[in-house]
Formats: C-alpha cells, structure tokens, sequence
C-alpha cells in the first residue's frame, strides 16, 4: 500500500483540513495522529462552557472511532510523534517509524507556563484542550472564587464565563489594560467596565508571586503585596506555537513554523496549518485563518497547488458583558485610532494616512456596525494570482 498522507493533530486544523481533502479525495490512505483523545470539539466553545450550560464530555461533539469512519481514515489517540524525519519522509513515535507521502503539521500552540512559588502550584489550572477543561471543571465544582492570570481575549473571556455561572473572579495580570495588543485604551476599558458591572475584580499591573494553601482554600500572594483568597487558579498568560520538533528536524522556526503561500514548510512534503503555522510573517490564533489554510491545503494535497488567502479578520470576542468586534491593522501600517465613544459603546477606527480604514475595535452597541465597516476593510493576506506552482505534492 502506498504511504499515507499524515496528520499530526485532531483539533480544528487537523480535522477541518482532513474534512476538505476527503471531499476531493475519497481513496488515498489518510492517518491522523493525536497525543489526545481525538475527540472532535470546538475549542472556542470552552469559553462559553457555563453559559451555555455545557461541561467537558457535553462540548465533545463526536468520538475518534466516528470520525475515523466518516473520514475513512485511521486515528491513533494517545499518540504522541516524537520526531520528525524529512529527509527520510517518515515520523518516529518512540521506536517506531510511520512512513509518509505528505506530512501535515497541524499541532497547535501550547500554553505558556509562569511559574508560582508556594506549596499550591498544582492548583493552577491551564486551559487549552477539552482534557483541560474537564480537568478544570471538576476542581472548579462546588467551588466559588477562582483567580484568573491573565487578560487576554482568553482570561476576559474565561472571566465572563465563570461570572455568568455564579463564581467570584479575580483577575491578574501585568497589563495596564485588559487585551493588551488587541485593543485600543478606550475599547478596553469599555470591556473592563462591562466585566466589572457583573462583578469581575482587576488587579491590573501586578503578578501572582506565591500561592499557598491556606485553612480556607488559597491564599494568592499579589507582586503589588496585596492577598487574595480564592479556591483555585486558571491561568490564561498567552499561546505559543509547538516549534520545537521542527526546530530539531531542520525546518524554519520564527514565531511559528515558517510557510509560504502553499503552506509547505522548508521541507519537501511537509506542510503546516492551525494555530502552529506562520504563514508569510503571520502567526494568527483564530478559526478563520485554518479554515482557509485547510481548504487550500486539501486542494494542493490533492494535486491542485493552492495559495492560501485571508479576507479581513474581525475578531468577535465572547464577552457578553460588553460585546468586543476587533479588527486589528496590519502590523506596521501607518495610521492612527480615532474613537468615538458614549459610555460603553466605543467606535475605535483605525484610518491610514490617507483616510482608508485599516482596522477597528467595537464595543458595546457600536459591535452593530461591523458589517458595513469590514466591508471597507482590506484583507489580511491578499489574494495570488494563481500561478501553475513547481511544488507539486507527489
Ligand atoms: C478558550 C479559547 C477560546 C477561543 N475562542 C476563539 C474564538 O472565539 N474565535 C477564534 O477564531 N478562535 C478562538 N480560539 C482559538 C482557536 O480555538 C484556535 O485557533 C484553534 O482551535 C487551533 O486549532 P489547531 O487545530 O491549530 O490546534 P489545537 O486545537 O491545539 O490542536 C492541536 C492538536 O495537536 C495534537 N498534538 C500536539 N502535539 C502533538 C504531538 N507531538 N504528537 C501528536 N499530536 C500532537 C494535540 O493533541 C491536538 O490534537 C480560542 C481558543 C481558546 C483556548
């Protein structure tokens, strides 16, 4: 039998990418390898988990035997590949090689870890798979005052979340403002303001430095010296890219692994796409942009090279205490914010010098004009034309 195309990840990229190929190719063998369960979900929903009422096995949407058989493919759960080899067209798990036709690195980003001092480290939770979600939501159970590190997209959400579900949030973070990087100032005090009317506490500009067990739960040492009780911590410092298997192999590593427009890496027959890949400079941890490299992807997989591109971006961030619609301006673009802003309901736009828009940040009621104004705006990653490319995938 001939070598499979593999692979490596049964997240969003991984399976949207095998759902695309199978589409147009129903017969070459296809493998799938993943160091979890292989549960299909959607991990933006672990955010929304108790409003929606939903826990770790509800949020599951299908085991890997039932997607094996819909995608006609083998998957191999609890499988972690411990090594690349290109130049022998073959990965190592362990001992053993798996041989490949194509290799798709579809891994994901792995959540940074800060360390805390204490005897209570192990009561911090990170939040990046279903698995850690389910671990989270059965420490989390009859419990009441989780500490939040982090206020990113993801800490503010998680912040949303448990306060619609009845528990007390703390959240810490080093900023000065919630979404550093991803919001504008006014925006992000729009957010912080709709956080804190449902009862949210922030302790901005300060990290946690100890954490102890304490007869009441946890006691939470702030960098500012102040104490906080809480029952357990979540930790949502940020994402970085799984590099360094590809690193080892020889393959370009910047921020993520290094593709160009076909997704293929600098290896011959190694391709990149998700949360891993950084695709022309842009490393973006969101569900458009592998969406997109996947049907790409699949189509150069299966003979037709394909140059991935990306329309404009708007984030929708799931704060419901106040709703976020950011769009953020390519890195480096000259411009300038101008905000409008009525309480909690900011219109940031992002104008370049000669008045085009370029970006933006909604909050509040203004989120009702993203329609009309991402009409206006540029895509991330412009369209190629589609040049007969010498790559070809056989
Ligand atoms: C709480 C939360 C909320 C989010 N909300 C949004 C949102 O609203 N909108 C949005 O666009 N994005 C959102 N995101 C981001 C989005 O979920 C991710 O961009 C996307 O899920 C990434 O998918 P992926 O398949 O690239 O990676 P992952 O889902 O991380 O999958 C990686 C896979 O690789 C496997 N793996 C890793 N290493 C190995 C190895 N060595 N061997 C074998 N297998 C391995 C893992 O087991 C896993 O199956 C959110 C993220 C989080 C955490």
């Amino acid at each position: 039998m001939s070598a499979p195309v593999v692979i490596i990840g049964t997240g969003l990229a991984g399976y949207n990418l095998a759902r695309e190929f199978r589409k147009l190719d129903t017969q070459t063998p296809l493998l799938l390898i993943t160091a979890d369960d292989g549960r299909s979900y959607s991990k933006p929903l672990l955010s929304t988990g108790f409003a929606a009422n939903k826990n770790a096995e509800n949020l599951g949407m299908a085991t890997a035997g039932a997607m094996a058989e819909q995608l006609n493919a083998e998957i191999r759960t609890h499988t972690r590949v411990t090594r690349l080899d290109p130049a022998n067209r073959r990965v190592w798990i362990g001992n053993e090689p798996v041989p490949y036709r194509d290799l798709v690195l579809a891994w994901g980003a792995q959540t940074i870890q800060v360390p805390v001092a204490g005897d209570a480290a192990d009561a911090v939770f990170p939040i990046n798979d279903l698995h850690d979600y389910g671990r989270f939501r059965a420490a989390v159970a009859g419990k009441r005052r989780v500490l939040i590190l982090g206020a990113g997209l993801i800490g503010c959400e998680f912040a949303n979340d448990l306060l619609l579900g009845g528990h007390e949030v703390d959240l810490v973070a080093p900023s000065e403002q919630v979404m550093p990087g991803l919001l504008p100032l006014q925006a992000a005090e729009a957010v912080r303001n709709g956080l804190k009317g449902i009862g949210a506490r922030f302790h901005l500009g300060a990290t946690l430095e100890r954490l102890q067990r304490s007869t009441d739960g946890l006691q939470a040492t702030l960098s500012d010296g102040s104490q906080r009780s809480c029952d357990l911590v979540v930790s949502a410092v940020g994402l970085r890219p799984r590099t360094e298997l590809a690193a080892e192999a020889g393959l370009e590593v910047k921020r993520g692994i290094v593709v160009d427009r076909l997704l293929q890496t600098s290896a011959e027959h190694v391709y990149a796409v998700g949360d891993c890949a950084e695709v022309e400079g842009l490393n973006l941890l969101y569900v458009m942009p592998l969406m997109a490299g996947a049907r790409a992807l699949a189509k150069t997989l299966f003979g037709n090279p394909t140059f991935v591109s990306y329309g404009p971006m708007p984030v929708t961030v799931k704060t419901p205490a106040c709703p976020v619609v950011v769009s953020l301006p390519a890195a480096g673009s000259a411009g300038n914010w101008t905000v409008e802003a009525q309480g909690n309901d900011v219109k940031a736009l992002y104008l370049g010098t000669s008045g085009q828009l370029l970006g933006y940040a909604l909050t509040g009621t203004a989120v009702q004009e993203r329609l009309a104004l991402n009409k206006q705006l540029p895509p991330v990653l412009a369209e190629l034309p589609q040049i007969l490319s010498l790559k070809s995938p056989s």
